[in-house]
């Protein structure tokens, strides 16, 4: 596959560039397992601990994401007309299917809830996630497929599996050669937030004022 390395400088040049921006968050954690990020090879090839805030790591696994779904697309367009077919068939569909919230946001925020948290006791008015579907229009129907055509379907459809393991695999390879970069921009950018936030957190539980013999003196 020529050009993965390149992508992926490019990625982490653009992660890179986008890390000074990131800011930690007091808001509640979500409570939602991330389906990118968990147990993803690529946060083990970017040397990724488990203390790196999920929105770092997310941030660069869905720009790496983007790169292996990019080339899945290429090969599926280029080698695989029924699956081709079936994509531009379901991609007509989603058309049809009205408002889609998750759709057209940067791969920072792809695959994250589209709302927040709700506070308990305090609903919200409405939800993105409620509007889902606004403006949706009735699916066309469709011939059902003969049992040949699933099968070659199918058969297509492992292939496209096949190029997406192989890309994840050159993708993966490729990010080693930055290993460096990524965990010296962590150190710089990242850990010095969450120093601040635990002792502040520290500072909190304790204060210096409020200890438990404060105004008896
Ligand atoms: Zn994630």
């Amino acid at each position: 596959m020529d050009g993965i390395d390149g992508r992926v400088r490019n990625a982490v040049d653009v992660w890179l560039r986008w890390l000074p921006r990131w800011q930690i968050g007091t808001a509640r954690p979500r409570t939602r397992i991330c389906r990118r990020c968990t147990g993803s090879p690529v946060a083990a090839a970017a040397g990724f601990g488990p203390d790196v805030p999920h929105p770092v790591q997310h941030a660069l696994i869905g720009r790496m994401s983007a790169i292996v779904e990019d080339a899945v697309d290429d090969y599926t367009a280029k080698n695989l007309p029924l699956l081709q077919r079936e994509l531009e068939r379901a991609a007509a569909h989603k058309r049809r299917a009205g408002y889609q919230p998750a759709d057209g946001l940067s791969p920072e925020f792809q695959g994250l809830d589209v709302d927040p948290q709700p506070e308990p006791g305090e609903p919200f008015l409405f939800t993105l996630g409620e509007l889902a579907g606004t403006g949706a229009s009735a699916p066309e129907p469709r011939e059902p497929l003969s049992e040949e055509a699933k099968a070659a379907l199918r058969h297509e459809i492992e292939l496209s599996d096949e190029c997406a393991r192989s890309t994840g695999t050159a993708v993966c390879l490729a990010l080693l050669d930055h290993r460096e970069r990524i965990a010296e921009a962590v150190e710089r950018l990242v850990e010095p937030q969450i120093a601040a936030l635990v002792s502040d957190m520290f500072r909190g539980l304790d204060g210096p004022d409020e200890g438990p013999r404060g105004g008896l003196f």
